[in-house]
């Protein structure tokens, strides 16, 4: 069970349709957790949570923009209202909207902010009172190395960058409410985004994979799964002492 009491804890995870975020909702279905799997497409994130329950688990998909602070503040009514109080938060949903600054429009800037920035603020602000009336929260945020700083990618490192302030304030603000706030942030992890890299860029998937798993120590690109294990010891119950911290999960080190 996951949670103290034997009450399932409830984890929304969001862009959860695909890659990592269907990753992590598998995993935390695993671990005991009823997952709210959230997407912009319904259907898709009920093909998460389908495959949650044919393996056993507790789930169910909402469609919502997180972007959209009514969509998000419905979203995590329902969630509340057929599952429990979500205590557990995975702001996973991201977008890609790469090109050097001279050819980024102001859209792709204001999009990339959007998801990332924006709505994982809304999220978080919709599940802390949920948190606060359990003395108990899990946060935890989909950065990425490319907040470190990435060619073509202004937009997206910034607001990677800008998750790993956010983490660390949160982590400031709410530990007194035994909510914890950590980053997780991926190297290169194969889903359909670095598909899409791949195909901006002109080069041939398994090339880039190639090219990058050579670069990395352990020889090889990550899986949703790496990402999944990290995001899990975060969001158990044995992590309560962990907060404010950026975990690198690149097969390396990161600065
Ligand atoms: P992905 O395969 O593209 O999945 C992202 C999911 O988020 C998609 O289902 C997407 O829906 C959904 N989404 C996008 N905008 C949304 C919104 N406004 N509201 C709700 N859902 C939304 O990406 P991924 O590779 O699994 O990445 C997951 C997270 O890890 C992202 O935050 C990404 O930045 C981060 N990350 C990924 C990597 C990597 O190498 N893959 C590395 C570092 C960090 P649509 O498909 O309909 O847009």
């Amino acid at each position: 069970m996951a949670g103290t009491a034997g009450t399932p804890r409830v984890a929304v995870v969001t862009g959860a349709a695909q890659g990592i975020g269907a990753g992590v909702a598998a995993r935390l279905a695993a671990d005991g957790m009823t997952v709210a799997a959230l997407d912009l497409d319904e259907a898709s994130a009920q093909a998460t949570a389908d495959a949650v329950i044919a393996a056993g688990g507790s789930a169910l998909s909402i469609g919502a923009d997180v972007a959209d602070p009514e969509a998000v503040a419905a979203a995590f009514e329902r969630v509340a209202a057929e599952a429990g109080p979500p205590t557990v938060l995975v702001n996973n949903a991201g977008i890609i909207r790469d090109n050097v600054l001279q050819r980024m429009s102001l859209d792709d800037w204001e999009q990339v902010m959007a998801v990332h920035l924006r709505g994982s603020f809304l999220t978080s602000q919709a599940a802390l009172p949920h948190m606060r009336e359990a003395g108990f929260g899990r946060i935890v945020n989909l950065s990425s190395t490319s907040a470190l700083g990435n060619r073509g990618q202004a937009n997206y490192s910034a607001a990677k960058a800008g998750l790993q302030g956010f983490t660390k304030t949160l982590a400031i603000e709410l530990g007194r409410y035994g909510v914890t706030v950590n980053a997780v942030a991926p190297g290169f992890i194969h889903t359909a985004m670095t598909e899409a890299t791949a195909a901006r860029i002109g080069v041939d998937f398994d090339d880039l994979v190639r090219q990058a798993s050579a670069t990395i120590p352990v020889g090889r690109v990550g899986r949703p799964e790496d990402i999944a294990h990290a995001v899990s010891f975060l969001a158990s119950e044995g992590a309560g002492f962990v907060s404010g911290q950026v975990l690198y999960v690149a097969g390396g080190p990161k600065d």
